[in-house]
């Protein structure tokens, strides 16, 4: 499903189009804000300081000319928990995580983020408090340092570092030649896909959301690099809200609460433990997977 999946999958090539063709770089999102069709409600106010609470109240949703995506989507997040949201390909994950962050709106029903409702809320304010670490890292032109430091424009240099170590990436980073002023090209090379992570995890540790989005990497990435990124996306979700479309077994067996999706609808969710006792689809997901070899939808 990754040609229909915008927009979250589409943000990295969004990005480095509009990052060149504007300068001054603001906050990613607030960027891309700019170039959609969708304008805020008249009175649609600020989200200070939250928890991360987050509620799905009967929520159903259509893409234009399509059935129902998503259909009566009921669920609740306490904050600081880790969810995985798993389900066969086009069973509504990233549609659903789009819904969060505003990308779209629900036909039905409610998202509420510590009790308000989000519609209500102005998107750049909304996004300014969640991270996203996704398969293609928007990386932009520039060196290793400023790709980090976009996640907080006002960061030192010791926080950027500080970031970069809490990420596994500083390490490698020392390898490059330049180190953290090491220029990243606009068509990524230069750097495995795997670094990249790390460098959009740094960058989302010094952001510091309290609602992460997390899209796993599906690509294959040297065992000891995915060690890495595994530690460095455990240290990242401690203490935050985090949404994981998850395709690993390990992360999903770790998480708080897997709501387990299959179009559109939440079937079973539960912790690891509990939804293999229920023996039903997602016990049937796991022994499949575990034969094949450690992927999921
Ligand atoms: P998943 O992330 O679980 O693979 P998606 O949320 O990407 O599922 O897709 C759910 C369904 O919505 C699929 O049938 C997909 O084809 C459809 N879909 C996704 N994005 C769009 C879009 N922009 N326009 C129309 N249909 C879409």
């Amino acid at each position: 499903s990754r040609q229909f999946t915008r927009p979250i999958n589409d943000l990295a090539n969004q990005f480095n189009t509009l990052l060149s063709a504007i300068a001054g770089a603001e906050r990613v999102f607030e960027i891309i804000d700019e170039e959609e069709e969708a304008v805020d409600e008249q009175d649609a106010g600020s989200l200070e300081d939250i928890k991360g609470e987050v509620i799905f109240d009967k929520v159903s949703f259509a893409y234009e000319k399509s059935g129902e995506t998503i259909k009566n989507v009921n669920f609740k997040v306490r904050a600081g928990e880790n969810v995985a949201l798993v389900g066969p390909t086009g069973a509504g994950k990233t549609t659903l995580v789009n819904l969060l962050a505003r990308f779209y709106d629900p036909n039905r029903g409610k998202i509420l983020i510590d009790g308000r409702d989000i519609q209500q809320v102005k998107r750049s304010s909304l996004r300014s408090h969640m991270g996203f670490v996704l398969q293609d890292s928007y990386l932009f032109q520039g060196t290793v340092r400023e790709n980090i430091r976009y996640g907080r424009l006002d960061a030192t240099d010791n926080e950027v570092e500080e970031a970069a170590r809490l990420a596994n990436a500083h390490s490698f980073i020392q390898k490059l030649p330049n180190e953290y002023e090491f220029m990243l090209k606009q068509d990524g090379s230069g750097i495995s896909q795997g670094q990249k992570q790390l460098i959009s995890i740094a960058r989302a540790l010094l952001a510091d959301p309290s609602i992460l989005i997390l899209d796993e990497a599906t690509s294959s990435i040297d065992t000891i690099t995915e060690v890495k990124i595994q530690e460095a996306l455990q240290r990242l979700m401690e203490g935050r809200t985090s949404f994981v479309i998850a395709h690993r077994l390990n992360t999903i067996q770790q998480a708080d609460k897997i709501l387990v999706l299959e179009e559109g609808r939440i079937i079973e969710s539960g912790s690891h433990d509990s939804l293999l006792k229920e023996k039903g689809f997602y016990y049937g997901l796991y022994n499949s997977q575990l034969n094949q070899g450690n992927q999921t939808g």
